[in-house]
C-alpha cells in the first residue's frame, strides 16, 4: 500500500476557522487553496468602480476578506507574513475543480446541515478517489452531514474540528465516520499531531463532542451559581480564572469573546441535541436565557460589537474595564475583589494543591469554586461512556481546547476523590455507579501515580488501572529521571543519559538564567562528552523557556561594586564557554523553545544544529538593559548574515549589516521559528518542529544523525565591512533619536553595537579573524555597563521584569 501523501489542501470557507485553518496549514509548510461562495449583489463601492457580478474582483470579494482578515487578526496567524505567498485563493463557481486536485478538502463553512449537505455533494462529484474529505462543524453530528454521499465518499469523510484560533489552540477532536478505515483514522491523527502540531483527540459522534459539551454546560453552571447567589462578575472571573488553573478570560471574558448571539445559539442547539441529558435544563436556565436575550436585543454581543459584560472606557488617558449591572444593563466602574482563599492560595505553586485549598475554603470564593468544580466532574463522569471510553481523552480535550491546567478527572484527582464524594453525598448529591466501583476495587484516584509520575489511568470498562500508552518518540525529562538516568546535577541544571550513547544538557533554574550553576553543568557536560561512550549531546529541558538570557544579578552585582576588570573575565569566560561547545568535536543540539533571548540566543546559536520548536521566540536582545550581545552574538551574526554574501564579489553588505544591527540594536524577538530563519537566528539547516512534545525526541534524532561523520567546525575569519558601513549605520540610529523613536542612551547602545558589528574602526573593510570581533564585543559591553544609564536599565529589569527606555 503507498503512503498517503498530502501535496494540496483545500478549505472551503473562507470565515473564522477557514481562513485560520488554511493559514495552518501553510505555516507548517503545505500549499492550500481558500474558497467561499460568489456575492449576489454588489457593494456600493463595487457600482461606482463599474464592476460587476462577473468581475473577478467582485466574484472573489468574501474570500479576499476573509483572507484579509485572517491576515490582520492578532494574534496573528501566520508565523511570517511571507508564508501568506502558500495560500491562493478562489471562489466555490470558477475554481470548484481544483478540489478534484486536493489530497485533503477541509469544509468550514456555515454551521447548516442543509447547505453542508449540498456542498458533500458537489464535492463528492469531482474528489479525487483516495482524497480526505473532513468537516469543521462544531455541532452537526458527522454522519448526516455525510448522509445520501457515495460509499467511496463517507470512508473518507470524517470530522476535525479545529478550536480557534486554529494556530494557537492545541486541541483536533477528530471524529471518524463508521465507514473509514483505521488506516485513514490513524493518518489523519498522526498528520495533525505532528504535521500540525496539534493535540488530537478521538471523539464519537455525539452532540457538540467532548470538549465543547463538557465546558458549555460546565460554564452554565458557574453561571447559574453566580446569578442566584449574588456574585458580582469581576468576582466570577477572579474566581475562574488563573486561580483555578483556568486562563485569565474566566467566564464573563471569556463570554464576551464567544459573544452574546453565539452563545444563546449554541446552548439552543446543545439542549435541542441532547434529549437524554438530565443536566441540559441548565442551558436554558430562566436567569441566563434572560441576561442573554437582553444583552442580545441591547447589542452587547461582547468583543465583536464593542461591549458586553465589559466596556473598556479611556478616563484621563487610562483604560478601565467598566462592569455590566445585570438590572440596568448600563455598564459601571467595577469595584475592587478580593477573596481570603485566593490571596492566601497564590502561594501554592502547584494547581492541583491549589484547588484543592481553594475548594475546601470557607469563603465566598472557595463555596463558587466547590460548587462549580464538584458539578463539572460529577458532569464529566456522567458522560462516560457515552462521549468518550476513556477520562484521558476527555481531560485532553478540555486541556487542549480551553486551555485548562487540569481536566475534571485530574480536578477530581486534586480535590480528593473519596473526600469529595462523602461532602458531595453530604450534599444530597449523587455519584456514578463507575466512581464508586472504581473506589470499592481500591483504586483511589483516577491517574495512577509512580514517584510523581502518571503511570496508568483507570479504565471503567476493565474496571482497573491501564498503562497510559507511549510512543517511542516522545522523551520526559520526568520520567527519565525517574529510571536513574541522572548523571550529575545540581539546583540549576543537570546531565542525563538520554540513551543510544547521547547526553542530555537539562536546565532546570528559574528562566533558565545562565546563572554560575548553569554555567558550571555546561561546562562539565562538554568535558563528559568528550569521553569516548558519548556519541553526541542536546541542550534542552521541558520547562517554560530554552533559556531567558544571562544572570542579570551577577551582572548587576559586578557593575554595583564598579568590578569591571571581574565583568571582563566574566565576558571572557562565557565567549569561551560557548566556543566550546561551537568548536567541539563532538555534536552538540539546542533544543530551542519558549523563550530563546540574549545569551540563550548566543548558546542556542553555539550549537552544531538547532531543532526549534515552531513557536519559539528569538532575540538578542540585551540593548533593552542597555548591553550588547557580547557572548559571541555578534560575531556568530556576521559570519551567519554578512560571511556568505561577501564570498560573492561586488556584494552588497550594507543591507545585511543593516538588518543585524537593526536588530540587535533594537533587541527585536523573532515571534517564531520561521521569522528566526528569516532574520539569520536559525540557520536554513536546523530543523523546525511543529509539535514540542517532539522537541527532544527530533533533537537526539537529529544529534545520532549528525554524530555519524561529525566533522568538527573551527574558528573562521570574519568580514569587517568597515568604516563606510560603520558611518551608514550611526547615521540610521542617529536618524531615530532626532526622530524621537530613540533615545540618547540607545543611540548610544546602537553606535557600540555598530563598531563591533563592523568590526571597529576598520579603514578598509575585509577578512578579520574572529577573535577580533569578539575582543571588541567583550570591550565596548563593558563601556556600556560602566554608564550610568545602562545600570539603571539593569536595575529596572531586574526590579519590575519590564525594560526602562532611558
Ligand atoms: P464564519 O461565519 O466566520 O464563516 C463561515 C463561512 O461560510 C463564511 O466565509 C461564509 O461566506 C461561508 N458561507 C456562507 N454561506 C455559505 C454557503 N451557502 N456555501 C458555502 N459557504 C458559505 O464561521 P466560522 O466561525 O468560521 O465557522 C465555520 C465552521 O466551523 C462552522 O461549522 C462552525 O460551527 C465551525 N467552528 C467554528 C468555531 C469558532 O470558534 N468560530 C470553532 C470550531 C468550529
Amino acid at each position: 500500500m503507498t503512503r498517503r501523501q498530502i501535496n494540496q489542501v483545500v478549505v472551503i470557507g473562507a470565515g473564522t476557522m477557514g481562513a485560520g485553518i488554511a493559514a495552518h496549514f501553510a505555516n507548517a509548510g503545505y500549499r492550500a487553496v481558500l474558497l467561499d461562495i460568489v456575492p449576489t449583489e454588489l457593494t456600493e463601492k463595487e457600482v461606482g468602480m463599474g464592476l460587476t457580478l462577473e468581475s473577478s474582483a467582485v466574484r472573489n470579494r468574501i474570500v479576499n476578506e476573509g483572507w484579509a482578515r485572517c491576515m490582520k487578526s492578532r494574534p496573528a496567524s501566520l508565523f511570517a507574513p511571507s508564508v501568506a505567498a502558500r495560500v491562493s485563493l478562489g471562489n466555490l463557481e470558477d475554481d470548484f475543480d481544483l478540489i478534484a486536485e486536493a489530497d485533503w478538502v477541509i469544509e468550514a463553512i456555515i454551521e447548516r446541515l442543509d447547505i453542508k449537505q449540498d456542498l458533500m455533494a458537489r464535492i463528492d462529484e469531482v474528489r479525487k478517489p483516495d482524497a480526505i474529505i473532513a468537516t469543521n462543524t462544531s455541532g452537526i453530528p458527522i454522519h448526516q452531514i455525510a448522509e445520501g454521499r457515495s460509499e467511496s465518499f463517507q470512508q473518507h469523510f470524517l470530522g476535525t474540528h479545529f478550536f480557534n484560533p486554529p494556530r494557537y489552540l492545541k486541541l483536533v477532536e477528530l471524529i471518524p465516520h463508521e465507514k473509514n478505515s483505521l488506516e485513514l483514522v490513524e493518518f489523519v491523527q498522526d498528520f495533525c499531531t505532528r504535521r500540525l502540531g496539534k493535540g488530537v483527540v478521538i471523539c464519537k459522534d455525539t452532540p457538540n463532542f467532548i470538549a465543547n459539551r463538557i465546558v458549555s454546560v460546565s460554564s452554565y453552571f458557574g453561571m447559574i451559581y453566580a446569578f442566584e447567589n449574588g456574585y458580582t462578575i469581576p468576582e466570577v472571573d477572579e474566581i475562574t480564572g488563573p486561580a483555578i488553573g483556568r486562563p485569565k478570560t474566566g467566564t464573563f471574558r471569556l463570554n464576551d469573546l464567544i459573544g452574546a448571539d453565539v452563545r444563546l445559539l449554541i446552548a439552543k442547539s446543545l439542549y435541542e441535541n441532547i434529549p437524554h441529558d438530565p443536566h441540559r435544563d441548565v442551558l436554558q436556565h430562566p436567569k441566563t436565557e434572560a441576561v442573554f436575550t437582553e444583552m442580545v436585543e441591547r447589542g452587547l454581543l461582547g468583543n465583536k460589537s464593542g461591549a458586553g459584560f465589559y466596556n473598556m472606557k479611556v478616563i484621563d488617558g487610562a483604560k478601565q474595564f467598566w462592569v455590566l449591572n445585570l438590572e440596568t444593563f448600563e455598564h459601571e466602574p467595577a469595584g475592587a475583589v478580593s477573596f481570603e482563599s485566593i490571596s492566601s492560595g497564590w502561594k501554592i505553586k502547584s494547581v492541583a494543591e491549589r484547588i484543592a485549598h481553594l475548594s475546601y475554603a470557607q469563603d465566598r470564593a472557595g463555596e463558587y469554586i466547590w460548587n462549580l468544580l464538584s458539578k463539572t466532574v460529577l458532569y464529566a463522569a456522567s458522560l462516560v461512556p457515552e462521549i468518550s471510553d476513556d477520562i484521558v481523552s476527555i481531560d485532553n480535550a478540555c486541556k487542549w481546547g480551553y486551555v485548562w491546567k487540569l481536566g475534571p478527572f485530574e480536578t477530581w484527582d486534586a480535590l480528593g476523590v473519596a473526600r469529595s464524594i462523602e461532602r458531595i453525598k453530604d450534599a444530597g448529591g449523587q455519584v456514578p455507579v463507575w466512581v464508586e466501583t472504581m473506589l470499592e476495587a481500591g483504586c483511589d484516584s483516577f491517574y495512577q501515580k509512580d514517584e510523581g509520575v502518571i503511570i496508568g489511568y483507570y479504565d471503567p470498562q476493565t474496571e482497573g488501572y491501564l498503562p497510559i500508552s507511549s510512543d517511542p518518540d516522545l522523551i520526559s525529562i520526568k520520567a527519565l529521571k525517574k529510571e536513574g538516568k541522572e548523571l550529575k546535577g545540581n539546583p540549576s541544571a543537570s546531565l542525563i543519559d538520554m540513551d543510544d550513547g547521547v547526553l542530555l544538557l537539562e536546565f532546570h533554574a528559574p528562566a533558565n538564567a545562565l546563572n554560575p550553576e548553569i554555567r558550571s553543568m555546561i561546562s562539565e557536560s562538554l568535558d563528559e562528552l568528550e569521553k569516548d561512550a558519548w556519541e553526541a549531546m542536546v541542550i534542552g529541558s521541558q520547562g517554560k523557556h530554552f533559556s531567558a538570557g544571562a544572570d542579570l544579578n551577577e551582572i548587576a552585582s559586578m557593575t554595583e561594586n564598579g568590578q569591571f576588570d571581574l565583568l571582563d573575565e566574566d565576558v571572557s569566560d562565557l565567549q569561551q564557554l560557548f566556543d566550546r561547545i561551537r568548536y567541539h568535536q563532538k555534536p552538540i543540539v539546542a533544543a530551542a523553545y519558549g523563550m530563546v533571548l540574549g545569551g540563550g540566543c548566543e548558546l542556542m546559536m553555539s550549537a552544531s544544529k538547532v531543532v526549534a520548536d515552531a513557536e519559539v521566540r528569538i532575540g538578542l536582545v540585551e540593548a533593552s538593559v542597555g548591553l550588547l550581545p557580547a557572548g559571541t552574538g555578534v560575531t556568530e551574526m556576521v559570519k551567519r548574515v554578512i560571511n556568505p554574501v561577501m564570498q560573492v564579489t561586488g556584494a552588497d553588505e550594507l543591507s545585511h549589516a543593516r538588518m543585524i544591527f537593526d536588530q540587535i540594536s533594537r533587541g527585536k524577538i523573532a515571534v517564531s521559528a520561521i521569522q528566526a530563519r528569516e532574520v539569520g537566528f536559525l540557520r536554513k539547516d536546523d530543523q523546525v518542529v511543529m509539535n514540542p512534545d517532539y522537541l527532544l525526541g527530533e533533537a537526539k534524532r537529529a544529534a545520532l544523525n549528525l554524530a555519524d561523520g561529525y566533522e568538527p567546525r573551527s574558528p573562521e575569519v570574519v568580514w569587517g565591512c568597515g568604516r563606510d558601513i560603520l558611518a551608514a549605520l550611526k547615521i540610521g540610529a542617529w536618524g531615530l533619536t532626532e526622530g524621537e523613536w530613540a533615545s540618547e542612551h540607545d543611540l548610544l547602545i546602537s553606535n557600540h553595537t555598530a563598531f563591533v558589528l563592523t568590526g571597529g574602526d576598520l579603514s578598509v573593510s575585509g577578512w578579520v579573524p574572529e577573535q577580533h570581533l569578539l575582543d571588541l564585543e567583550r570591550r565596548e559591553f563593558v563601556k556600556l555597563a560602566k554608564t550610568d544609564k545602562t545600570q539603571e536599565r539593569i536595575a529596572h529589569m531586574l526590579k519590575y521584569r519590564k525594560a526602562l527606555r532611558n
